[in-house]
């Protein structure tokens, strides 16, 4: 089967959060199974494309209504990921450091969409699976069914995976003229509560819907930010498929972002050499529990709760714990955590900005990770700190309800709460300190959680089933 994804970011070319995470993996696993899986993605001005050896593989000249500009499609010459990788660059609107965040990313990302399609069309054989993601991709299977220039595709089978409905993508109707000429008897589905939504287009108009986690699709029924009617009419062709890790990337025996490594049987003192180097660079108590939170500083992830929640639990628990943050995000809640470091000193700590290798460092030498998401769809932290040992402190909801049991519970091994608020955070973090109290039993515990496996291997297999049915059914 011939599989290609198409995506805003890959990990390592990429990345701002899960997503590049996904799609940096999934392809590797399914290339493993025998089959060929390609990722296309923009040119972005990157570390990676500076990095690396490219060879033209595609020119092409197309437009975004009266624009017309020239694309160029390159391959990565050595296959260094483990499976081919485009990119797409097109002048002046791709070629940019950033991934997100420009006042033109709508005619940024239809214009990507587009030299995506335009570029496929001239392919002289088909993919079989054209596999979008998120709302960055989300028209291409509207493109290929309903724009006239690109009926050759039509019979490529479509799957849209939502990494977050919180994301759509609107903007106005008057942007639909960006769209190759398509069936105007078709911009019903374009539109969604009056907006053109590329993500509510992707959820009508691709064969296949997933989304990262079964609960997450059950929540969503509720809880889409304005897309429940439409995903509770489309649930037939809905299903949740829980991410894997890349175990390869992620493995605290080899990482590469850290030199203490460490296995299920070194996982005390191995995790305590990398604690060490944190506590040292960013002046905390090795002797206390290290709590940690690493994403985005956005009220979805429950950022804005932090502040309060550590000064309640100074106040509360008393100085038993450190707290360490890495993140960005919104400028408010960026300062209001920079601004209760004084208030903190000795035992709490932020490193504001995007730092993968420090990432890596403080799943390997904390020893709680806080995740007070309000929406979670999947959750890769969670699984990441599993998998080094670091017990997630989180909130039961999305992909953190099906990865996470209560260590309360028979078999269980995290902290769990039900509502994002301060007083079940401080509450959770109570239980950290309190089980940091038990060395013997956080040892088994930690043990427990390393050798679990959310690796790739059974959501591939899921991916596979969900192709192979959409085939079946040409
Ligand atoms: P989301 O995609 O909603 O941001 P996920 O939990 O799916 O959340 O994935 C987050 C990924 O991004 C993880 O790999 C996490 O380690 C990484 N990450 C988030 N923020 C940062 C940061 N500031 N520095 C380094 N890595 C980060």
């Amino acid at each position: 089967m011939e599989i290609i994804h198409v995506s805003a970011e890959c990990y390592p070319v990429a990345k701002a959060g899960g997503l590049g995470d996904v799609v940096g993996a999934l392809p590797k696993y399914q290339r493993d199974l025998g089959h060929v899986a390609k990722v296309v993605m923009p040119m972005y001005k990157t570390k990676f494309l500076r990095d690396n050896q490219w060879e033209v593989v595609h020119k092409g000249y197309t437009h975004l209504h009266n624009y017309w500009f020239n694309y160029t499609v390159i391959k990565e010459s050595t296959n260094k990921l483990g499976f081919d990788l485009y990119l797409v660059d097109i002048n002046g609107l791709l070629d940019r450091e950033k991934i997100y965040g420009y006042g033109d990313d709508t005619e940024r990302f239809f214009s990507f969409q587009i030299a995506v399609v335009d570029w496929l069309a001239a392919w002289k054989h088909l993919p079989d699976v054209l596999h979008v993601h998120d709302h960055h991709t989300a028209l291409i299977p509207f493109m290929v069914k309903h724009c006239y220039a690109y009926q050759k595709l039509q019979g490529i089978a479509t799957v849209l995976t939502i990494h977050n409905a919180q994301y759509q993508g609107q903007t106005g109707m008057d942007k639909t003229v960006l769209i190759p000429e398509w069936d105007i008897w078709k911009r019903g589905l374009l539109e969604w509560a009056g907006a053109l939504n590329p993500l509510a287009c992707g959820i009508r108009t691709a064969w296949k819907v997933t989304t990262v986690s079964p609960t997450y699709l059950e929540e969503m029924r509720y809880s889409a930010a304005g897309l429940e009617a439409l995903l509770e009419y489309e649930k037939g062709k809905c299903s949740g498929i829980l991410n894997g890790i890349d175990s390869v990337v992620w493995d605290p025996a080899t990482d590469r972002y850290f030199d203490n490594h460490y296995d299920v049987a070194t996982v005390e003192e191995g995790k305590q050499k990398s604690k060490a180097i944190l506590c040292e660079q960013y002046n905390l108590d090795i002797r206390k529990p290290l709590i940690t939170f690493i994403g985005r500083l956005v009220a979805d992830k429950g950022a804005d709760l932090l502040p309060q929640v550590f000064e309640e639990s100074f106040y509360y628990i008393g100085r038993k714990m450190n707290f360490f943050i890495l993140g960005s995000g919104l400028p408010e809640i960026e300062g209001r955590l920079q601004a209760i470091r004084d208030l903190g000193r000795g035992d709490y700590n932020t490193y504001i900005g995007y730092d993968e290798g420090l990432s890596h460092l403080i799943y390997a030498g904390a020893d709680f990770i806080l995740m007070p998401s309000r929406v979670e769809p999947c959750g890769l932290n969670q699984l990441y700190a599993l998998r080094y040992g670091t017990v997630p402190v989180v909130r039961n909801t999305g992909g953190l309800h099906d990865t996470v049991i209560d260590y309360g519970d028979p078999g269980g091994y995290g902290i769990r709460f039900n509502h994002a608020t301060p007083q079940d955070m401080t509450h959770g973090i109570w239980r950290a300190v309190e089980l940091y109290q038990q060395p013997e039993m956080l040892r088994e515990i930690r043990q427990r959680m390393m050798q679990l496996d959310f690796s790739w291997e059974a959501s591939v297999r899921a991916y596979l089933d969900l192709y192979e049915g959409m085939l079946r059914s040409k």
